[in-house]
């Protein structure tokens, strides 16, 4: 079902919350850190008016959740949604905490956006809303303290935007030095050849890899992907080209199926010239949302939004894998029916980490004025998920836990590592 605004964000701090207090126990965590990665940072809310088309002024609010840097500066999306308030943010900024622990990045975690639907104002309109948020965030973000990327419904454009603001109000000998204030720009404008591919590509091969470890490959693999945005799309792209077959996608408007299989590219051409919708598309049948998640098949991709796979849908999957393109899709309810059923999980903080390890090459490469090939980047993309891919399988078989917890385990204990080696200041 497409779960409602309401819906999607209800309890997503209570899970993430509940997930890590149940890490915490299970890996006996010291109590001290418990404490300290149990709270967030630092909580944004920014107000700021902007004018309209129509000539009248909006008043809009923003928010921005940092909630730790022991590892190195914030760093995590922008998303442009109705749901989006604190309590979604914290939680989304405590997952990137983990994400970017797991991978081994020197980055903390940080969450934000505005309360809008997008699709309500005029290119000139969002352009004007991102600008005029960028500056009364201020200080709050910046290249070396906190580096905003793309979310739901902000993409390289809105980047180009936050870059082009910030290093606006710098002196003009420092502006070149901001460019890396966030990553996720466009080629042209000091983003990262691959970028846009990185998170798709990343949650195909944690889908590859954990078929390889029970020798099997993807060719004639069915799969269904909740989400037709940059993640739904490019994953489905790689899933296509690696042999496995779409059978069925769901977006915000519609939800379509074809047993015979969905041509990716064509999907992806009906959609461009109507926002990203995939309504209308001939090549498949459009059927009724509430029946999405129970198509049988052999892996499930939510791709979209948070808690849509939960007590009222988990116990309909009949699939043996559900990989997290998206942030938070599974709820704890939902997760206990799944795991039940033998279901395997490849998390989110695993599963689409891809994007922030390709955010990080891009970081790299503004700081330290280079450009990286295409080949380059998928070529060192590859070698760090698989490296992060291993690291969790071989947590998994050691403790005996499933997915998650072995991913949380590796992402906390790295955190614990670096506080109990520091100490606490003063
Ligand atoms: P996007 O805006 O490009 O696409 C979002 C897609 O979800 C669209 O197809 C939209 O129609 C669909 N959608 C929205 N509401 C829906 C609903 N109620 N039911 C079904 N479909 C719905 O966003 P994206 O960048 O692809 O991000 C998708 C998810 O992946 C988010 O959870 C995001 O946090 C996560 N993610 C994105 C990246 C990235 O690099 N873009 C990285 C890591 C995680």
């Amino acid at each position: 079902m497409i779960a409602t605004a309401e819906q999607q964000k209800k309890g997503m701090y209570e899970n993430v919350m509940e997930q890590f207090h149940k890490t915490a126990d299970t890996m006996h965590l010291n109590p001290n850190i418990r404490k300290i990665l149990g709270i967030t940072n630092n909580e944004i809310i920014v107000h700021f008016p902007v004018k309209m088309d129509s000539g009248k002024v909006e008043v809009f609010t923003g928010y921005r959740v940092q909630h730790n840097n022991a590892l190195g500066p914030y760093k995590g999306g922008l998303r442009y949604h109705p749901t989006v308030d604190v309590d979604a943010a914290k939680a989304l900024a405590m997952w990137m905490t983990w994400k970017t622990s797991l991978a081994g990045l020197p980055y903390g975690g940080a969450k934000g956006g505005i309360q809008i639907d997008p699709r309500n104002y005029s290119m000139g309109e969002l352009e004007r809303i991102t600008r005029r948020f960028t500056y009364a965030l201020g200080e709050n973000i910046g290249p070396e303290h906190d580096i905003p990327a793309p979310d739901v419904n902000t993409n390289e454009q809105t980047m180009a935007w936050i870059a082009d603001t910030y290093m606006s109000t710098k002196n003009p000998s420092e502006r070149s030095q901001n460019q890396h204030v966030v990553t996720g720009k466009p080629v042209g404008s000091g983003g990262l050849e691959g970028r846009d591919r990185a998170t798709g590509y990343g949650v195909y091969l944690t889908i590859k890899l954990w078929h390889e470890s029970k020798g099997e490959t993807l060719k004639g693999k069915t799969f269904i992907v909740q989400g037709f945005g940059n993640v739904g799309h490019w994953v489905s792209r790689f899933m296509e080209q690696d042999g496995a077959k779409l059978i069925a996608v769901q977006d915000a408007h519609a939800t379509l199926f074809n047993l015979e299989g969905i041509d990716v590219n064509d999907l992806f051409e009906h959609s461009k010239p109507r926002k990203g919708s995939i309504k209308g598309f001939e090549g498949a049948k459009e059927m009724e949302p509430e029946d999405f998640f129970a198509i049988p098949c052999d892996v499930v991709i939510p791709a979209a939004l948070g808690n849509q796979i939960t007590a009222a849908n988990a116990h309909k999957i009949n699939a043996p894998l559900i990989a997290e393109g998206a942030n938070g899709p599974t709820d704890n309810e939902g997760e206990a029916i799944l795991l039940e059923k033998g279901i395997t999980i490849i998390p989110d903080i695993l599963c689409n980490s891809g994007g922030v390890i390709g955010s990080y090459f891009e970081w790299l490469q503004n700081r330290n004025g280079e450009l990286w090939q295409l080949d380059e980047v998928m070529l060192k993309l590859q070698k760090k998920l698989t490296e992060v891919f291993l690291k969790v399988e071989k947590m998994v078989d050691e403790k005996d836990v499933d997915w998650r917890t072995a991913a949380y385990m590796l992402a906390i204990a790295r955190i614990e590592t670096a506080y109990i080696q520091r100490g606490i200041f003063p």
